[in-house]
């Protein structure tokens, strides 16, 4: 682990930090062939099975980037923070909580087992498939992008600009998604679903397209790790106790069937998705020594070869290093 210094912001010593993460960057990258991109939506298949890059912002302002940080990519799985997120100030926590638990399921994100076998009474957590379709259908609005909407608004205020849509990523898990729309049918069935069952599926195509970069994730992360207020203005841009359901959430189903063992090895409130992405919510920490980040940080993470989890398999090796070097944990 690093020695605590009397301050982690200056120039100098972000150059250290910097050098570190490149150091680390450079040889995680060589873990990427332990891994392989997702297919299963063939426009993900054409993705740089190599590329990692990570960007990491203080609440300070103190920024760290290293590898493919321009790299676009789509959000996702992560989009299901941000929808769950959005559902919970348009409808209230108690009515979400009403409709999905907040439980890890210990399954696969596509999963209905547990919702069958199990006969349960709503889908076990919002970051599975069936909660996130779930919470899809809440969301206001008649058509998907009166839907998707708000998303977009929430995302435009965290990372300064308007993300776009990929197209061809929406177009491509649109048209060979059949387990989603399984899942559609089985929620249709059971009576789940509040909106149109196409509609809530083309809002979810739509939500997991959504064009962001390592950058844009860790502004999110900061914001999360913030309790939901803008660290220049002090806006609160989600508000807190929603913001902290959404890291609780996330530090307890965040990393599919994996994140058992990802709070136990890294600690910190993340959540991935299949294109390689994931976002870290590093809320501050107290320590006796002064370490970096100690007053929190967003963490985002590229690396779209993906492990048998469908988690980075370098992006959580790199996260694993950074948060034990660091001392990241929220434990
Ligand atoms: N759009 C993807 C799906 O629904 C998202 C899954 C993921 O990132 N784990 O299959």
């Amino acid at each position: 682990m690093v020695q605590g210094i009397a301050n982690w912001s200056t120039e100098q010593s972000r150059e250290w930090l910097q050098s570190y993460v490149d150091d680390w960057v450079a040889f995680y990258r060589k873990h990427t062939g332990d891994g392989k991109v997702a297919t299963y939506i063939p426009e993900l298949a054409k993705a740089n099975p190599d590329a990692l890059g990570i960007t990491i912002i203080g609440k300070n302002g103190l920024t760290v980037r290293s590898g493919e940080v321009d790299e676009p990519f789509t959000i996702q799985s992560i989009s299901k923070v941000l929808s769950f997120i959005v559902a919970c100030m348009e409808r209230g926590v108690a009515y979400m909580l009403d409709r999905v638990d907040v439980e890890p399921t210990g399954e696969a994100f596509n999963s209905i087992m547990h919702l069958e076998m199990k006969q349960v009474k709503k889908p076990l957590n919002p970051f599975v498939n069936a909660g996130a379709i779930t919470v899809t259908s809440t969301l206001n609005g008649r058509t998907s992008d009166e839907k998707i909407e708000p998303i977009f608004a929430l995302l435009e205020k965290i990372i300064g600009y308007r993300p776009s849509l990929d197209i061809d990523v929406y177009e491509s898990e649109r048209d060979s998604s059949m387990r989603n729309r399984a899942i559609g049918y089985y929620l249709l069935e059971t009576g789940y679903l509040e909106s149109d069952m196409n509609t809530t599926l083309e809002t979810y195509f739509k939500q997991c397209s959504i064009k962001v970069t390592v950058d844009d994730l860790a502004r999110i992360g900061l914001i999360l790790a913030n309790d939901g207020e803008d660290i220049d203005t002090f806006e609160e841009i989600i508000p807190r106790p929603i913001a902290r359901i959404a890291k609780a959430l996330m530090l307890t189903c965040g990393m599919y069937d994996a994140s058992g063992k990802f709070a136990t090895y890294v600690g910190i409130p993340a959540k991935s998705g299949v294109s390689g992405g994931i976002i870290g919510a590093v809320p501050p920490r107290v320590r006796e020594e002064v370490l970096p980040f100690m007053e929190g940080c967003g963490i985002g993470v590229y690396g779209p070869a993906l492990d048998d989890n469908g988690n980075s398999v370098s992006g959580i090796r790199l996260l694993r290093h950074v948060a034990s070097q660091w001392d990241l944990s929220i434990f």
